[in-house]
């Protein structure tokens, strides 16, 4: 069968990227997030040739049920797995899942602190601790620092497996940004008093992707966390990038194909609300809308085919949506070629990203399953 419209990941430039953080990070050991299916790549294929071919072997979801759902359909692989924001814990039953199935919860909150220092069966359990250094999302707060350590030495815990932060200002340069100053010595004095207090832990991270190509969060802690630059993009802001490291590959192309193309003049209308063609052209109708995760934030981005560079115009529809292209690229659009969206035949993914004002996080993540995921290594 042909495929409609594709998302055609080269797991070889996942080993690329993953050298590429290697030479940024030799030192440390990886937590990937595989979170949200792999950013959108499929988080089981991603996660065996991670875990197989590249050694990972830690893996970072964001729910319980991700988490389960890796755990039950790579049963034959050695990895573990972190929970890091929906972990729904304490809920009636979850306890077993964790235990049975091997599955570390980052702790924020007390309640959470609570039951797995209480709870019996936790006795031998590793516990990550995740602190609020100043992204207010989750995690204990600093103010709560103290009494954080007072439990754990209540419970005769001198050691915990992991203590961490997360910074939201990772995009932004880590020596100028002041929040990032401020969460990196706060997760210091966090690291401090743990000790000073005679509690040790086996493993710290604080670094995501933006941190990684910046090499902060690197040399002093054991871990990384590396989510997006895995899958290539930079997530860093524009005026940053001069500080970046790191030279991934992105490592999926979106492609779909061309349905129809037919001859326009200019103000022959297109799509839904008969949007007018700005001149003489050529509009190839391509198979891939919002149903797929396309949607119409894209509308007016800029396209590439066979060398030509056109737009998307009008209204992107469920199913459908149509890229306008000047008269003198007639001989290089056909109906039924493979159009790539984003990929080495197309545009470049953060451009695109930077065009339609999302983020390459963002995009990826849209993509539904009616785009069926095929991979490659070549
Ligand atoms: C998603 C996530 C990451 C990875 O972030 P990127 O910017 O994709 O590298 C790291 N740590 C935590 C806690 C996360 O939730």
């Amino acid at each position: 069968m042909k495929f409609r419209s594709r998302l055609v990941v080269n797991l070889n430039s996942l080993k690329h990227n993953f050298e590429e953080v290697q030479k940024i990070a030799p030192n440390n050991k990886i937590i990937f997030m595989v979170k949200a299916d792999g950013y959108g790549h499929g988080m089981y294929e991603i996660t065996r040739y991670a875990c197989t071919n590249l050694g990972i072997k830690e893996f970072g979801c964001a729910t319980l049920k991700e988490a389960i759902d890796l755990r039950e359909n790579l049963r034959e692989l050695e990895f573990d797995i972190y929970v890091f924001s929906d972990t729904q814990l304490t809920e009636p039953g979850n306890d077993e899942l964790y235990l049975n199935l091997r599955i570390i919860p980052v702790i924020s909150k007390f309640q959470e602190l609570d039951f797995v220092l209480q709870h019996q069966d936790f006795k031998n359990f590793p516990i990550c601790i995740k602190f609020n250094t100043g992204m207010n999302r989750l995690g204990f707060m600093m103010t709560e620092l103290d009494l954080v350590i007072n439990k754990l030495k209540q419970h005769h815990k001198n050691q915990i497996h992991h203590l961490l932060t997360h910074y939201a200002n990772g995009s932004y340069s880590m020596t100028k940004d002041h929040y990032n100053i401020k969460q990196r010595e706060n997760f210091e004095l966090v690291k401090k008093k743990f000790l000073e207090n005679g509690i040790t832990f086996e493993k710290s991270s604080e670094a995501n992707s933006g941190s990684i190509e910046q090499k902060n969060g690197i040399a002093s802690n054991s871990h990384i966390r590396p989510g997006l630059m895995m899958y290539g993009p930079s997530s860093l802001n524009e005026d940053v990038k001069s500080e970046g490291h790191f030279n991934g590959k992105t490592i999926s192309s979106l492609e779909t194909y061309i349905l129809k193309t037919y001859h326009v003049t200019k103000g022959t209308v297109v799509g839904y609300n008969s949007t007018p063609c700005p001149d003489e052209g050529v509009v190839a109708v391509l198979a891939i809308g919002y149903g797929d995760g396309f949607g119409n934030r894209y509308s007016g981005a800029t396209l590439i085919h066979n060398g030509c560079m056109g737009k998307i115009i009008g209204r992107v529809s469920m199913d459908m949506c149509h890229v306008f292209f000047p008269i003198s690229a007639k001989d290089k659009i056909k109906e039924n070629q493979i159009f790539t969206i984003w990929g080495d035949q197309g545009v470049d993914l953060v451009k695109f990203s930077e065009e339609t004002r999302t983020i390459p996080y963002e995009i990826f993540c849209s993509l539904q399953s009616r785009i069926p995921r095929i991979y490659q290594v070549n």
